[in-house]
């Protein structure tokens, strides 16, 4: 009996095959499959990704092993780690060490509302501060517009709030700086993490750790976590209208009142509804600036490449990062990767 295709999710990817975890259990209970990738998809120009809905059939229940045969449209994908339909970025910041800059945290905050997934926000390191200057930032985030969490590695507090907020289905990735304390969190949402891998036996296992593919693992059912960080460097919209949709403060006082003159920056102008009296002005218009200094030495050709602090990635303007950051290229990646790894015996 020819089986019909399933619904499942890319949660691993290893060169020419990947694992899926299955929309709905397998008629004994099974989740996850090793799959091979038709060449199809591949030369149809589609690259699968982590996070990836795709439908996966010819399966094999008792080897459990299956291969993708097509791959769903995507809605979102957050680049380097890429990773596809992110339902939930979550920033974290560090009250201390390092010291916590609102600048850029607002930075990260504008980068995780133009992926358009749902944003939330989350201090770390409590323990290292009292509880009354916590609460002070926790405040001051509510009256942005968001709904924060402290929490503290070392002592655990919060965790267990993340990891219920977490737990509803959907995506979700951790973004922040470096040294907030994103790994250990991932760690202490996923403790048995370690265990995981190092179940994984023989030619996988090697694959496993010579890749440096971002892996999704289950919370809870449907609700993934992915075990590597996001991006650890903001990245600003290229038109500064657009800043406005990244601060939820704006954006709720704009549906209630609207300014003057449509085409406002709301830099607290005569007739601009948002006033100069909000929190995070200057920051909003620190970015702002930045923006339109941007725009203005990138015009009249976009694609010019003036060597400065920007670059232009898609429909935004991201900072250029120094040679030593960049990734290698996608083929010296995939080159790499394969030359690691044998592939299993299956046929495509
Ligand atoms: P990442 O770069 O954001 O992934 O940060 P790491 O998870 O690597 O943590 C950076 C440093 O912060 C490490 O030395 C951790 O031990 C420390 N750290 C992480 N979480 C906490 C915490 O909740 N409290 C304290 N005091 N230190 C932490
Ligand atoms: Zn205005």
């Amino acid at each position: 009996m020819v089986e019909p295709p399933r619904r499942a999710r890319v949660v691993s990817l290893l060169a020419n095959f990947c694992w899926v975890v299955l929309d709905q259990p397998g008629p004994a209970g099974q989740r996850r499959l090793l799959c091979t990738r038709r060449t199809r998809l591949g030369k149809s120009g589609q690259a699968i990704h982590v996070g990836d809905w795709v439908q996966v059939d010819v399966i094999d229940w008792p080897a459990a092993r299956a291969a993708v045969s097509v791959l769903e449209p995507r809605c979102l994908l957050l680049e380097r780690p890429p990773v596809a339909n992110i339902t939930r970025v979550v920033v974290v910041v560090a009250l201390v060490e390092p010291a916590l800059d609102p600048l850029q945290l607002t930075r990260f905050l504008i980068t995780a509302e133009l992926s358009g997934a749902i944003v939330e926000l989350v201090f770390s390191k409590a323990d290292l501060l009292p509880a009354q200057a916590v609460e002070h930032w926790l405040e001051r985030a509510r009256g942005w517009g968001y709904a924060p969490l402290a929490v503290s590695r070392a002592t655990g507090q919060g965790v267990p709030a993340l990891q219920q907020r977490l737990s509803q289905p959907g995506l979700a990735v951790l973004c922040g700086p470096s040294g907030v304390g994103k790994s250990s969190l991932i760690n202490a949402l996923m403790p048995d993490l370690d265990l995981r891998v190092a179940a994984v036996s023989g030619r996988l296992q090697r694959g496993r750790h010579t890749t440096r593919h971002v892996e999704l693992f289950e919370l809870a059912d449907g609700a993934l976590l992915a075990d590597t960080p996001g991006f650890n460097r903001p990245a600003l919209p290229l038109e500064p209208q657009s800043l406005v949709a990244c601060f939820p403060e704006l954006r709720s006082q704009l549906s209630l009142e609207a300014c003057q003159f449509a085409d406002c920056l709301h830099q607290g102008e005569p007739g601009c509804a948002m006033g100069s009296q909000w929190d995070r002005q200057s920051w909003y218009s620190q970015c702002l600036q930045e923006l339109l200094s941007a725009k203005r030495r990138l015009a009249p050709s976009l694609r010019q490449d003036d060597g400065g602090s920007l670059r232009q990635r898609g429909d935004r303007l991201e900072p250029r990062l120094a040679a030593q950051y960049r990734q290698p290229s996608r083929r010296r990646q995939r080159q790499a990767a394969e030359a690691e790894l044998t592939l299993p015996d299956q046929e495509d």
